[in-house]
């Protein structure tokens, strides 16, 4: 390790930084910098103050607020506490004059270098990572100060990816932006680092057998010392990488929601908010905290659809302007981050001086990474209470090792006034590094389930017990699924509702077409339950999650029978599961499909057709009920039983259950596309048994879905509960 050479010299312990976050004024100047003042005289000084979102109005309430923005830029009115905020696009034309004038010239505005523009007053432009002392910015290679990174505009999901335009003018987040924040050496890829260092030394000791000659033997060794050098090379290259303590944000990263129990949410829509890039942010920054913001109203405007641009339904437009205050329990990162940066936290700030009273600031005491002294590290190192695994997918398992008294701190704060909190001394004292024991009373947890929340402890892909994962399997991950609403692609619009476990959705291409005169489902009714993880299976989880999830999808194809009953129709379902690595490398996303059928049309006729249909096939259903339940049974806990019984093909008629049986000698010969065709011919319409052909445009589906929610909504507060109104 390079760095112990300063270190032994002498170990002064580090000394917190007090900072303060505030979420966005929005052209409010005065008044922030009035709560700024009460808070620092209150509870500081404080050696810095963030500021995310815009400072400034919005383009079209600037009226208000022009002079005081004029006032502050010229330093006629000035911040208590030396105040940072990103890049503004919506600034007026004058102020974004006044600004330039400060900057050497135009590409530093956006550039991310910290740029003062009046006493107290810094723009950090529109990306990047700088060294924040006590007194102001400091030189990167100084050995003091908090390492932060931000990057600024808003996250506009439509656009499908993040747009190169210029950078000064954009409102968007710029694909220039994150990949000149993923080129600094703090955004290092450390995993990948040391993966290929690995791979080198795996491929030089996988050699055939112990040398059978002199020369073999030397190109062993040299092979061998090839290995360890790179290994050692590697770890002395992420050592050297400067840890990130603060990330701050305009946006959610997508993903982020995972692990957190539902009831944690600061609405029932959060699991679908965020922005991909961000998230990669994280899992390559891997920084200490993150501050971030809830989407906005900009991200809630219109697009030709008449789908917000940010993708999220069911957002309304008071949460937009208020904002949510939510501090999610930490997260394991990667064994390779920073010792003080394994874990992250996680929060997100409502907007400055809200109506609803929601908590707009945050106040921490940090010592920064770059000050720890070895105690210091080793506490920070240790998991905090309450810690779940990585979200985003790359962390180890079994991060959850704390107790939760995390979780209630969390909710006692909830309730707060939206005042500043516990100020505790401490090296830490909003998020001390030293467990609080003895506090609040322990959450009862499963013994065989990971988290303390109920979710899965494996964020990638769990394989079930007993399958190793050196096998060739390249799990599917969210980056490129179609059914994991981490992925920019999903189809949003087609998103109906969002539960615990599973979201429902329609599917691309219905098999009955809504404008069709036989058509009694809003919207047509041919719906997707999908697993918000990604699992080929119900079988494939660890059990306990294996039943809550099994649970929650017969809670959803039930209130979908009863949603399809009130228009008269009958629910076709079917369900295909695989196990992992059968006969595949990649591993699919399951999910169930269920289908309305006139009622006078369901029944025995019906029942014959699909026996029919399967035997022409050579397939045959399993219709004993005793036997389905034994199939279905994701208690189960042998773990070869449950491999086998992870593939299976359910087909529900109406009341019954079936499962169509999927003898060996069909592997690879088996339709997945059986019950649809099947069903397409006994609805006398063949044409509409391939998706592909069914597809309709954007607004179409979105006209379906919203039309399908609606009818839908009653049947499915009995599985998600209540929404709360906006
Ligand atoms: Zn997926």
């Amino acid at each position: 390790m390079t760095s112990t050479a300063a270190a032994a010299v002498v170990e002064k312990a580090g000394i917190a930084m007090r900072i303060l976050v505030f979420g966005p004024p929005s052209g409010q100047i005065q008044a922030s910098i009035d709560k700024a003042a009460q808070i620092n005289k209150k509870h500081g000084p404080f050696d810095a103050l963030f500021v995310l979102g815009d400072l400034f109005a919005p383009s079209d309430a600037r009226d208000r607020s022009e002079q005081q923005e004029r006032d502050l830029v010229e330093g006629t009115i000035t911040f208590p506490i030396k105040t940072y905020f990103m890049h503004s696009s919506t600034a007026s034309q004058s102020i974004l004059e006044r600004l330039h004038s400060s900057f050497e010239d135009i590409e530093s505005a956006s550039s991310g270098r910290v740029t003062r523009i009046a006493e107290n007053l810094y723009c950090i432009g529109r990306q990047g990572v700088a060294r924040i002392g006590r007194s102001g910015p400091v030189d990167g290679s100084a050995s003091e100060g908090l390492q932060v990174a931000w990057i600024g505009g808003t996250w506009n999901g439509a656009l499908k990816g993040v747009p190169a335009e210029d950078a000064v003018k954009a409102t968007f987040m710029t694909r220039n932006s994150i990949e000149s924040l993923l080129s600094h050496p703090s955004f290092e890829d450390r995993d990948a680092l040391i993966a290929r260092a690995q791979a080198i030394s795996s491929s030089s000791s996988t050699s055939n057998g112990a040398p059978a000659t002199l020369k073999e033997a030397r190109e062993a060794a040299q092979r061998a010392t090839t290995s360890s050098e790179a290994l050692t090379e590697a770890k002395a290259a992420i050592a050297a990488i400067p840890p990130i303590d603060i990330l701050l944000t305009n946006a959610w990263p997508s993903g982020i929601s995972l692990f957190v129990p539902e009831e944690k949410l600061p609405h029932p829509t959060a699991r679908t908010w965020g922005s991909p890039a961000i998230a990669t942010l994280l899992l390559r920054g891997k920084p200490r905290y993150c501050f971030s913001l809830a989407p906005g109203p900009d991200g809630g405007a219109m697009d030709l659809n008449g789908g917000a641009i940010d993708g999220i339904i069911g957002l309304d437009t008071s949460t937009r302007r208020t904002g949510v205050y939510f501090e999610r329990a930490p997260y394991k990162n990667s064994p390779h981050a920073h010792v003080a940066a394994s874990s992250t936290r996680f929060l997100s700030i409502a907007r400055f001086g809200n109506a609803d009273k929601k908590k707009w600031f945050g106040a921490f005491n940090l010592v920064p990474a770059i000050e720890m002294d070895r105690l210091q590290r080793a506490a920070a190192g240790k998991a905090p209470d309450g810690c779940t695994a990585n979200p985003f997918g790359s962390s180890t398992p079994g991060g959850a090792s704390g107790r939760s008294s995390q979780a209630e701190a969390f909710a006692k704060r909830e309730r707060g006034n939206g005042e500043i909190d516990a100020l505790d001394s401490g090296a830490n004292y909003r998020w001390a590094g030293q467990p609080t024991r003895g506090r609040g009373k322990r959450i009862r947890r499963d013994p065989h389930d990971g988290g303390a929340n109920g979710l899965p402890q494996k964020p990638d892909v769990p394989l079930p017990p007993g399958l190793s994962r050196r096998g060739p399997i390249i799990p599917v991950g969210p980056a490129d699924c179609w059914f994991c609403l981490s992925n920019p692609q999903a189809a949003k619009h087609l998103i109906v509702s969002i539960g615990t476990e599973c979201y429902i959705s329609l599917p691309k291409g219905q098999l009955p077409s809504s404008s069709d005169a036989d058509s009694n489902v809003p919207g047509g009714g041919h719906v997707l339950i999908v697993p918000i993880a990604h699992t080929p299976s119900i079988f494939a989880p660890e059990p306990s999650q294996s039943e809550a999830l099994h649970a929650e999808m017969n809670a959803w194809r039930k209130a979908i029978s009863l949603a399809f009953a009130s228009f008269g129709s009958v629910a076709v379902s079917w369900e295909i599961g695989r196990s992992p690595g059968t006969n595949s490398t990649r591993i699919g996303h399951l999910q169930a499909q269920s289908v309305p059928v006139a009622k006078e049309l369901a029944g025995e006729s019906l029942e014959q057709f699909f026996r029919d249909s399967a035997k022409e096939c050579g397939y045959v259903f399993e219709e004993r009920a005793e036997e389905i339940s034994r199939r279905l049974d994701t208690t189960q806990q042998d773990a070869d039983e449950r491999q086998k019984l992870g593939d299976y093909l359910r087909v529900d008629l109406g009341e019954k259950t079936w499962m169509l049986d999927m003898l060996p000698e069909m592997t690879g010969h088996f339709s997945l596309q059986f019950v649809r065709e099947t069903l397409a011919r006994y609805l006398k319409k063949p044409d509409r048994a391939d998706w592909r052909k069914c597809a309709r445009s954007d607004a179409i589906e979105t006209a379906e879905t919203n039309a399908f929610r609606d009818a839908f909504e009653p049947f499915a507060k009995e599985v998600v509960g209540e929404e709360e109104d906006g």
